[in-house]
C-alpha cells in the first residue's frame, strides 16, 4: 500500500489544482491535452511527470486522444531528459489503482532517469504458463476489442 495517496474529489485532486494554477509547480511542457512537470519527489534528478489537463483518474477514465497525448508528451519530454541529464537508462511509468501503485488519482505518466543502484524496484514474479493458457487469454481479450 502507497504512503500517501491523494483521496480529493475530481477537479479538486492536486493535478487538477496544480493544472489550474492553485498550486506551484516547476512546469516543463503543457498543449491542449497534457501538461507536463517536475516530481516533487525526484525519485532521480530529472522524473518528470505527464498528466492529462482533463481530470480522468485513471487510464481506463482517459479518452483514446488524451492517451495518445500523453505518451506523445511524455515521448518529448524523454528526449528533452536524455538531452539534459544523459541518464544511462530511462523507466516510464504509469499507474493505476491504488493497487496499481497510483496515489494521485489523475492520469499521468512518469518519466523517470535510471542509473545504477538508484533504489527503484519492481519485483516482477514470472510464471509462464503453458500455451494453451495463453491462447485462452489472448482469444478473450481478442473478443472485448
Ligand atoms: P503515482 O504514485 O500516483 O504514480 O505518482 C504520484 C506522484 O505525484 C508522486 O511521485 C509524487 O511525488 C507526485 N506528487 C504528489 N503531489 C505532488 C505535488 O503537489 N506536486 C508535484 N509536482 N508532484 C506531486
Ligand atoms: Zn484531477
Amino acid at each position: 500500500m502507497p504512503m500517501f495517496v491523494d483521496t480529493s474529489p475530481p477537479g479538486q485532486c492536486i493535478f487538477c489544482r496544480l493544472v489550474a494554477g492553485e498550486i506551484p509547480s516547476a512546469k516543463v511542457y503543457e498543449d491542449a491535452l497534457t501538461i507536463a512537470f517536475m516530481d516533487i519527489g525526484q525519485v532521480t534528478p530529472g522524473h518528470v511527470l505527464v498528466a492529462t489537463r482533463r481530470h480522468a483518474a485513471t487510464l481506463l477514465d482517459a479518452t483514446p486522444e488524451e492517451a495518445a497525448a500523453v505518451m506523445q508528451t511524455a515521448h518529448r519530454v524523454a528526449l528533452a531528459v536524455q538531452a539534459v541529464f544523459d541518464p544511462p537508462g530511462l523507466t516510464l511509468l504509469q499507474a493505476n489503482g491504488t493497487l496499481g501503485g497510483q496515489t494521485v488519482a489523475h492520469f499521468h505518466m512518469h518519466v523517470v532517469p535510471r542509473h545504477e543502484a538508484d533504489g527503484i524496484a519492481l519485483t516482477w514474479p514470472r510464471k509462464e504458463p503453458p500455451a494453451a493458457v495463453l491462447a485462452g487469454y489472448a482469444e478473450r481479450l481478442r473478443a472485448a476489442l
